[in-house]
């Protein structure tokens, strides 16, 4: 029934709100608006009701991903293309979409996936490591697109000059050579999309990758020009004559295609498992299958086995040593459960997300590891938690909770001082106000300390069975509680 907690400051938004930057001023914006604005602004053109779905679940799933993007910046996500274009009048076709798939992503190894989209692949779309070398998405293979290709050709063709072209490089502070003659596509992906070119003058050479030559052209000369990736370039009358089909990346879902699908009867699910191969719908990862690996007195539940293996050695070594040093059995059956997300840690467990773990009875739930290490408090966290479980499985009914939480923070070896008397029960309870708990945790770690130095490590840990002494109880009962509260 306790409730015990290492405080860190993992910054999170509330899952259901995001920070939007559109204008210069940042709003917060519940998810499922947010979904419907990126739908709207990110498909002027597509009908079918699954189709509009499909991109409903890739719009939120990205922003879900991404929510981070910003984050230096004060906020999570901006309304243009950088992240998604967001339309402030909202489509009531899109509305309905968001609606109709509300609070459903794509996953993909116990994570959103990554689930970019475009408006046609030209028939074949594109390997996401050409495009984003640093998402993991190995299951957004370059394939032929079968959908889009039914409805018929998709050519465009941009004769471009060439003075202009290079006055658009430099405005994007790219180098031209001095008068650019000729345009050549020096490596292009499997899927025939150019990724570097040689731009080539009177005197020099310049090699430039393709990706950079286009966004150029297309934010000063205007995006209906080089409208994907997929053409060849020639010397025309005095033009530089692109040639392609498509438009945009070609990475992941196609729209011409997913419109061709929708027409044809097929459901969003159908769409996003064309598109997304391997990656599953649903509303949470907690659909995904825990794995189970045992030790000596520890159980690991994971979804991540590979990675959060050797965590069971290092607890099982961690209680070793704690029954060691207290001469306390540690007890067996523990379980510990390491959440593949945050979101996923706060739904199983009610915590916000600056409570790093939490521990009842006999059952530890984790934080994501990769996390806490990042935070430096991944080993802390860990002794911490298997430090409650040991005392929880000794404790007196009538022990009060400062005593619990202190006495694990001296047998954590933290450092306290202060003589303001311990919290209450109720204070070490609430959760609303992060800095109120970090004081009550130092209050209760303070009151021990006094103890130990008062009476002895070894006699303090034997309150631990018998409950604490009357004249503990009365001297703590006649100080003043540390929390205002
Ligand atoms: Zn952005
Ligand atoms: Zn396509």
């Amino acid at each position: 029934m306790i409730l015990l907690l290492v405080l860190l400051a993992i910054a999170s938004a509330h899952p259901q709100t995001l920070k939007v930057r559109s204008s210069a001023r940042i709003v917060d914006m519940p998810l499922e608006r947010y979904v419907a604005a990126a739908v709207t602004g990110e498909t002027s053109t597509l009908r079918p009701d699954e189709a509009l779905k499909a991109m409903a679940v890739a719009a939120r799933t990205y922003a879900i991903r991404h929510r981070a993007r910003h984050a230096t910046e004060g906020f999570d996500l901006c309304s243009n293309t950088h992240c998604q274009r967001l339309e402030s009048v909202i489509n009531r076709r899109a509305g309905s979409a968001a609606a109709a798939t509300a609070g459903e992503l794509l996953w993909y190894e116990a994570k959103p996936a990554f689930t970019p989209y475009s408006l046609d692949c030209g028939g074949v779309t594109e390997h996401a490591s050409t495009v984003w070398p640093l998402e993991a998405a190995p299951y957004l293979k370059s394939k032929p697109d079968p959908h889009c290709r039914r409805a018929g050709p998709s050519e465009w063709q941009w004769a471009g000059d060439p003075q202009a072209i290079t006055e658009a490089l430099a405005r994007s502070a790219l180098r031209a050579p001095a008068r650019l003659a000729a345009v050549s596509i020096l490596e292009s992906s499997p899927s025939g999309r150019a990724l570097v070119l040689a731009l080539s003058g009177d005197r020099e050479t310049v090699r430039i990758s393709a990706g950079s030559f286009r966004f150029a052209i297309g934010r000063n000369l205007g995006w209906n020009t080089i409208r994907s990736a997929r053409y060849q370039v020639r010397n025309a009358g005095g033009k530089l004559l692109f040639q392609g089909s498509g438009a945009g990346h070609g990475v992941g879902l196609c729209q011409r295609g997913a419109e061709q699908m929708g027409l044809a009867g097929h459901s969003y699910h159908d769409i996003l498992a064309f598109y997304f191969p391997g990656a599953r719908p649903g509303l949470s990862g907690r659909g995904l299958s825990w794995r189970q690996l045992s030790g000596e007195s520890i159980q690991l539940l994971t979804t991540m086995p590979d990675q959060d293996g050797a965590v069971l050695a290092e607890a099982e070594r961690q209680a070793r040593r704690l029954t060691s040093r207290t001469r306390l059995t540690f007890p067996r059956g523990v379980q510990l459960r390491i959440y593949p997300d945050i979101e996923t840690f706060r739904n199983a467990t009610g915590e916000p997300g600056w409570v790093a773990a939490r521990t009842r009875g006999r059952r530890i739930h984790l934080q994501p590891v990769a996390l806490l290490r990042e935070k430096g408090a991944f080993e802390s966290t860990l002794r911490h938690e298997l430090i409650h479980v040991l005392l929880e499985a000794h404790a007196a009914t009538s022990l009060p909770l400062w005593f619990r939480e202190g006495l694990a923070a001296h047998l954590d070896g933290t450092q306290a001082s202060g003589n303001g008397g311990p919290p209450n029960d109720a204070a070490l309870r609430q959760r609303e106000d992060q800095g109120q708990a970090r004081r009550d945790h130092a209050a209760s770690a303070a009151a021990v300390s006094a103890l130990v130095s008062r009476y002895g490590e070894e006699t303090v840990l034997g309150w631990l069975k018998r409950g604490l002494p009357a004249e503990v109880t009365k001297a703590s009962a006649s100080q003043p509680a540390a929390s205002s509260r």
